[in-house]
């Protein structure tokens, strides 16, 4: 696996593999990798003539008071996972290679990115679309990874995608998760002891709306208030939203419509910030 650090270099590979009639495969990360992180590169791996991944914390899609600082990073051991799943590429730019001095162009999703994270967090999405764009340039993908873990990211990404018509097959992989069920994310590791323990209430209270659809409920008042329950079971979680959507538009719904529908939340365990979801 060779690592690149420099995105005219990084262009100009993509461009050799393109004339070489090479199908791209991307996996674009903010790295400190899991096992979420390396399904979407087995996937990759098994579709694709080349593996490119990216590791970049992007801090366009940190807003001042989040985490952009004291983000996990640990290069060396990335850079061994991504070896062993047979990654070819790992593209590895700095903050000003990506935005040198003067950057000035955006790339933003409007409605889609005004709801549940984006209520949240106003300016993140600006920042995901913008540095995603700005990746899919760099390295000219057939097909690009996300997790379902970040559902509304990969809504918004496939929206980007169709609307600027950058032709690229935008491909959604199921959400990796602990043991317990909780949802695997580099986040994890700010949580700490009995933190660890209470993260578990947002699988939970996924589960209990599982089995209250499977039993047929689709008020989604009730699936809420359910939630609700579960999550306050747990003394150190202090829930940001409970959410039930449309799918293909993220319009709020009243009642479940079955294969079109995501149930997802936000919730603090002391100072990390959570998130998970289900597609029904
Ligand atoms: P991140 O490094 O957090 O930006 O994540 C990079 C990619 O990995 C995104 O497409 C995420 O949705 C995906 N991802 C993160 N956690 C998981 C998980 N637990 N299961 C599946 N995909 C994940």
């Amino acid at each position: 696996m060779r690592i690149i650090y420099d995105a005219n270099e990084m262009h100009s590979i993509a461009d050799k593999h393109r004339e070489w009639r090479k199908i791209i495969g991307f996996v674009p990360t903010m790295g400190y990798l899991h096992e979420g992180h390396l399904s979407l590169v087995r996937q990759a791996r098994r579709d694709n003539d080349v593996v490119f991944v990216s590791i970049f914390v992007n801090p366009l899609q940190f807003a001042p008071n989040e985490d952009f600082d004291r983000y996990p990073r640990n290069l060396k051991r990335d850079e061994e996972l991504l070896k062993r799943e047979g990654a070819d590429f790992l593209f590895y730019p700095s903050v000003e290679d990506m935005y040198p001095e003067g950057f000035q162009t955006y790339v933003e999703v409007e409605k889609l990115t005004k709801v549940l994270e984006g209520k949240s967090r106003p300016t993140h999405f600006r920042g995901v679309t913008t540095v995603v764009a700005k990746l899919f340039n760099i390295t000219k993908p057939h097909k690009a990874y996300f997790g379902k873990k970040d559902a509304q990211q990969l809504i918004v990404l496939k929206k980007m995608v169709r609307d600027l018509n950058m032709g690229i097959e935008i491909i959604g992989m199921p959400i990796v998760r602990e043991e317990d069920g909780l949802a695997m994310s580099s986040r994890n590791k700010y949580l700490k002891g009995e933190e660890r323990n209470q993260a578990v209430c947002l699988f939970k209270a996924l589960k209990k709306t599982e089995e209250l659809i499977a039993g047929g409920e689709d008020d989604v008042s009730a699936i809420v208030s359910e939630m609700r329950k579960v999550i306050e079971g747990y003394p150190l979680a202090e829930i940001d939203y409970i959410s039930v959507n449309r799918i293909s538009d993220l319009s709020e719904l009243e009642r479940i419509e079955k294969g079109n529908t995501l149930v997802s939340l936000a919730v603090r365990i002391g100072n990390t910030r959570l998130i998970d979801n289900m597609w029904f």
